[in-house]
Parts: structure tokens; C-alpha cells; sequence
């Protein structure tokens, strides 16, 4: 017989259990799908000119905002100084709590964990779910089945249903959505992620942290035995032994009875007691269990605990372990949390002093100038003015460094040309705009500046070199 290359899936069938880590990940599982699922719906006043919705991703204006903070396109560096701290901030917690991320606040484990709580409401704890699994198909099992996977479709219904209103007016799409009136990709999106939902959180469950995800092997580059995580003290628990033969052999066993309910409380199936492993999600709920344990048979509380590996080194040749937060503050620590606020920092002061107004050039080169009849010359240029604030602006636009220039543009007819205009910028928005710039006849090639100002108290402003074109000597003209 061939060897099998991959093993068949154990189900996980996880009891349930009560205890301050438990109790913990109830928490951590309300406030992240509560901030998911809430979040969209949260109205933010940013005037008549903007959206009011708190957080919203605008694609089609190409728009992001989240409360107080408007990022536009070219201030992209903020959204990748969010990524790099979110990045930091997980090397940050790894290297002090180990995988609590995994454990309490990654959408797969919440997720997870929602759809295991279902598989508890509607088919009882462990023994009963393991035996309805073993038992043949009846017409009870078939509408338990269709029972709990509607439950799982409706789970991630809401949860694509949700993802969408991040992209849109929320009450707006919410209405078109359900009067077949959204774009077709919102039904699209809906569609996947359910079905993305169902699939992971339904049916793959640990099999995504075990075997998709890369994360808990860069993890397992990252800790160090100055890490906290889940251990079994074994030189505390072995050799194992139930409690009625540690009675006939005092001595003999060590604290572990072998119950095995820090296996049965596993949401990923393993056994702690076989040493750290990347199933171990670090969720703590074996530790609620073997804590309960240990009460109920009269034995200290920790033989399931958060530990670093060398504190559990000092802990079995008798010492005491070292205090929490000389392992939370260590130099890998701090110099990540220095990094971490560092960046922080840098984002909230380039927030603050950014200016709200913005200019960009393009000029014409084809032709790059045009000689008029009285011997003046004028160039072309394409001006992107910008505004970020929630109100029209009045922008003045003035050339800098070229005597005798004046600018008009495709609304300032050629009659009102000055060396200065002021143009209404709409709210929130850029305008485009034609500047035709003209020199007296005689100016040569030269570098000059087109700078705009604010015509309010802010009187923010912004100013972009470029180059006046003019004939060489001897050089052939268009001429106008
Ligand atoms: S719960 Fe504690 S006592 Fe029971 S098997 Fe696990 S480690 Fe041993
Ligand atoms: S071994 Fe313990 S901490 Fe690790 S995943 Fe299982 S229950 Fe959670």
C-alpha cells in the first residue's frame, strides 16, 4: 500500500468552558464584531459638501475618511504609515504575549469561534455533537444540518452584507442593495465574501492558522524564550497519573491527572502537553480548564500557563520566576514600542501642519510657444488646483519671476489678463483648469513659478517652478 501524503482531518469538537481567559475572548469577540459590524453606520459631520459617514473608502472620488481625517491620493504615505505601525504593532505584541493576536483578535479566530458557539446552540457540547456527527443520516440530522449551515450563510451574509457599506453611503446602498438596485459588484463582493466566510469560519476553522496562514510561521521566527505563551510545566505535571493512583503512590505522579480536558477545550485540537506547536493559537482556554482542574483536585493553579520558556526553566530548578513586567519591558520591546510611537508621531504631526491647498503643473509642449503678432510670447499650461477643506475657496494665482507676465484662462478671457487671478475652487475638490501665460516680446527662456493663496484667514499656499519658453535666435516661429 502507498504511504498517504496528507493525514485525514480530525473534527474539532471543543467543549465548552468558563474562566477569566474565556470569559476575555467573549469580550474581545463582541467589541471586534461590534466595531465591524457597527462602524458603517457611524455618522461623521463634515459639512454639506462631504459624506457624513465616519469611516468610508470612496473609490469612485478616490477618498479615504475615518472621523476627523481626510486622506486623498497623494497623501497615500499616511495609509502606508498606518500599515507599517499595524505591522510593528504585531511584531510588538508577538515578542511580548506571544500569538495573542491569533488568539483573541484575528478575524479567523473570532469568526471561528462565532461559528462555534452555533455548532454548540444547535447541536449541544462536545459528546452530543460527536455523536450526531458518528450517527447515520436521518431526517433530524438533515434539518439540524440545514438548521445550523443557514445560520452559517446568514453569519456571512451579514459579514459581506457589511464590507460593502465601507465603500459606500451605508443607509443608501443598504436600501438599493436589498431593491436590486446596487452595482452589480456589490452583489458580487456580497457573494464571495459570504461563501469566503462560510468556507473558512464553517468548515476549514484551525485548518486556515495550521496550514494557510503564514503568520504563525513568522511568529515562530520572532519568539524567543523571553516570549510569553502557553506552556505545560511538565517538570511540574509528569510523570501523569490519575488522582486515585497518586493517593496509592504518593510521590509518584506528578500534577497532571490526565483528564485530558485541556485537549477537549482546544478550538484547534492539539495537545499542549506535547510542547509549544503552531496549532496553538494561544487563546488560554486550556489554562481556564486545567485551572478548574486543579481546583476541583486541590493542586496550585498554573500547571497550564502563560510563561516564558526560560522562567519555566527557573521555575523547575526551584527559583523564582522573574516579575511580568520585566518580561513585557525588555530592550526588543521598548525598541519596538520606540519605533512604533515614533512613527505615530511622525503621521500625527505631518497630519497636523499638512496644508489643505495644492497646485500642480503641466505645461504644453506641442507647441511650447507662440509668438504673438506685437512680438509677445505665450505658453500653455495645464493647473490642477486642489482643496481639501469641506467648503468652496477662493484661490489666488499669481506668476513669480517673470516681469511682465500676465495669465489668463479658459474662463478669464485674454481682455482681463493680469499678473494675477483668482480663481473659485469647489469644495473638496480639484479643479482643472487652462492658464495661458504671456511675456513681453525679448523674454528669453527662463524658470518661474506659478504660486496660488488662499483667500481666507487660513491663506494656505502652495507654488510649482517651472519654465517659460520663449524663441531662440534664428529659431522658426508659429505666430498668432
Ligand atoms: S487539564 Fe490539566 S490535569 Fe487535565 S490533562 Fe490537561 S494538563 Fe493534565
Ligand atoms: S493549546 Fe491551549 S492556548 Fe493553544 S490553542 Fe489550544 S486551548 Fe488555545
Amino acid at each position: 500500500m502507498p504511504e498517504k501524503l496528507y493525514e485525514k482531518r480530525q473534527a474539532v469538537h471543543n467543549k465548552r468552558i468558563d474562566g477569566p481567559f474565556r470569559r476575555f475572548k467573549w469580550a474581545m469577540m463582541i467589541v471586534t464584531l461590534a466595531i465591524y459590524y457597527v462602524t458603517p453606520w457611524i455618522r461623521w459631520d463634515r459639512g454639506p459638501y462631504a459624506p457624513d459617514q465616519a469611516v468610508l473608502v470612496d473609490l469612485a472620488n478616490r477618498r479615504f475618511y475615518m472621523f476627523g481625517i481626510e486622506i486623498w491620493p497623494h497623501e497615500f504615505y499616511f495609509v502606508a504609515g498606518l500599515l507599517i505601525m499595524a505591522g510593528i504593532g504585531l511584531f510588538l505584541v508577538t515578542s511580548a504575549v506571544g500569538r495573542a493576536w491569533c488568539g483573541y483578535a484575528c478575524p479567523q479566530t473570532v469568526w471561528t469561534d462565532l461559528f462555534q458557539h452555533v455548532d454548540r446552540f444547535v447541536d449541544g457540547d462536545r459528546n452530543a455533537r460527536m455523536r450526531l456527527d458518528a450517527a447515520p443520516w436521518t431526517w433530524g440530522k438533515v434539518l439540524r444540518r440545514a438548521f445550523k449551515w443557514t445560520i452559517y450563510a446568514v453569519i456571512g451574509f451579514a459579514t459581506g452584507g457589511a464590507w460593502i457599506l465601507y465603500f459606500a453611503d451605508a443607509p443608501t446602498l443598504f436600501r438599493d442593495f436589498f431593491a436590486g438596485d446596487a452595482a452589480p459588484v456589490a452583489y458580487i463582493t456580497v457573494a464571495v465574501l459570504t461563501l469566503t466566510t462560510v468556507v473558512l469560519g464553517g468548515f476549514m476553522r484551525e485548518q486556515v492558522c495550521i496550514y494557510m496562514c503564514p503568520w504563525p510561521r513568522i511568529q515562530s521566527a520572532m519568539l524567543d524564550e523571553k516570549s510569553l505563551i502557553v506552556t505545560y510545566k511538565d517538570w511540574r505535571g509528569e510523570p501523569r497519573g490519575s488522582v486515585k493512583k497518586a493517593r496509592k503512590h504518593p510521590g509518584e505522579f506528578g500534577d497532571c491527572i490526565d483528564c485530558n480536558l485541556c485537549v477537549a477545550v482546544c478550538p484547534t485540537g492539539i495537545d499542549i502537553r506535547e510542547g509549544p506547536q503552531i496549532g496553538c493559537i494561544t487563546c488560554a482556554l486550556c489554562i481556564d480548564a486545567c485551572d478548574r482542574v486543579m481546583a476541583e483536585v486541590g493542586r496550585p493553579r498554573g500547571l497550564i500557563d502563560y510563561a516564558t520558556l526560560e522562567d519555566c526553566e527557573r521555575e523547575a530548578r526551584g527559583e523564582t520566576p522573574r516579575s511580568p513586567w520585566r518580561t513585557l519591558l525588555r530592550p526588543r520591546t521598548i525598541a519596538y514600542s520606540l519605533i512604533w510611537g515614533s512613527i505615530g508621531l511622525a503621521l500625527l504631526f505631518a497630519l497636523g501642519v499638512r496644508s489643505h491647498t495644492g497646485l500642480t503643473v503641466s505645461p504644453d509642449r506641442n507647441p511650447p510657444f507662440m509668438l504673438m503678432s506685437d512680438g509677445s510670447i505665450r505658453n500653455s499650461f495645464t493647473l490642477k488646483l486642489r482643496n481639501m477643506e469641506s467648503r468652496p475657496r477662493d484661490m489666488a494665482i499669481a506668476l513669480e519671476g517673470l516681469p511682465g507676465g500676465v495669465m489668463w484662462s479658459d474662463t478669464i478671457g485674454r481682455d482681463d489678463a493680469a499678473p494675477a487671478q483668482v480663481m473659485t475652487v469647489p469644495a473638496d475638490q480639484t479643479r482643472t483648469m487652462r492658464a495661458y501665460v504671456m511675456a513681453p516680446a525679448g523674454t528669453g527662456e527662463r524658470d518661474f513659478a506659478f504660486r496660488i493663496t488662499s483667500q481666507d484667514e487660513q491663506r494656505e499656499t502652495d507654488s510649482v517652478e517651472t519654465r517659460f519658453s520663449a524663441p531662440e535666435a534664428g529659431q522658426p516661429r508659429d505666430s498668432q
